[in-house]
């Protein structure tokens, strides 16, 4: 499918998507802000890896990556998560933008399903260390190509992680992320964290 949807407006598009009404800390539940959302699912999409293809958001939340890929013309797309009440916000937040995203409830390790692409921003592990493991295993084990995101400081572990994988990675890109004060363990009122955006490929080359 070709699809017109230019980046800004892919942004003004996800500006309208509802953040989560009541984050969990233990499940590091921050959205990723339009603005980078667009330019990580855009890039996804100018390499080849969205239009046409089976998408998998994993760690859903509000839906956000998963939602931006059915605009740039996925023809599935599954956004999962382990807490329902993300799945609810995700399911309003598609039906908002006008694209319907098959929800999946479950832990990231019981997903079966091949899928081509895997769009995520899974939990960065500064409140339990290394738990994007599972997500990166899981990409690995079920796409073809993958695009995430993850905290800049941990970018030796992820790429030892991905090597010793016998797969290849890249960092794509850096963005400064935003962590508003939602959790009183944040002492400041607001933080800014270095995050980078990794591409695996995975199937061929
Ligand atoms: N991808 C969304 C949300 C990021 S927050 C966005 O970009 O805005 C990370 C999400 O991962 C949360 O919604 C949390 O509930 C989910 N999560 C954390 N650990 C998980 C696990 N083991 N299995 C499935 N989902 C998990």
């Amino acid at each position: 499918m070709v699809t017109a949807l230019k980046k800004k407006d892919l942004e003004i598009a996800l500006q309208k998507v509802r953040p989560f009404t009541d984050p969990n800390p233990t499940d590091e539940q921050y959205p990723t802000p339009a603005s980078i959302a667009a330019d990580m699912v855009f890039l996804a999409y100018s390499q080849g890896d969205i239009a046409g293809l089976k998408v998998a958001d994993l760690g859903c939340g509000t839906g956000v990556l998963g939602i931006a890929a059915a605009l740039l013309g996925a023809s599935e797309v599954i956004g999962l998560d382990k807490d329902r009440s993300a799945l609810d916000l995700a399911e309003e937040n598609a039906k908002g933008a006008g694209v319907g995203i098959r929800l999946v409830h479950g832990d990231v390790g019981g997903l079966k399903e091949k899928v081509d692409t895997v769009v995520m921003n899974p939990p960065f592990g500064s409140q339990k260390k290394h738990a994007d493991r599972p997500f990166l295993e899981k990409a690995m084990e079920v796409s073809g190509v993958s695009y995430s995101l993850h905290n800049a400081g941990t970018q030796d572990f992820l790429l030892k992680l991905v090597s010793s994988a016998g797969k290849r990675a890249e960092v794509l890109k850096r963005y400064k992320l935003e962590i508003p004060h939602t959790f009183a363990f944040h002492k400041k009122a607001k933080q800014d964290v270095e995050v980078l955006l990794l591409r695996i490929q995975i199937r061929g080359d």
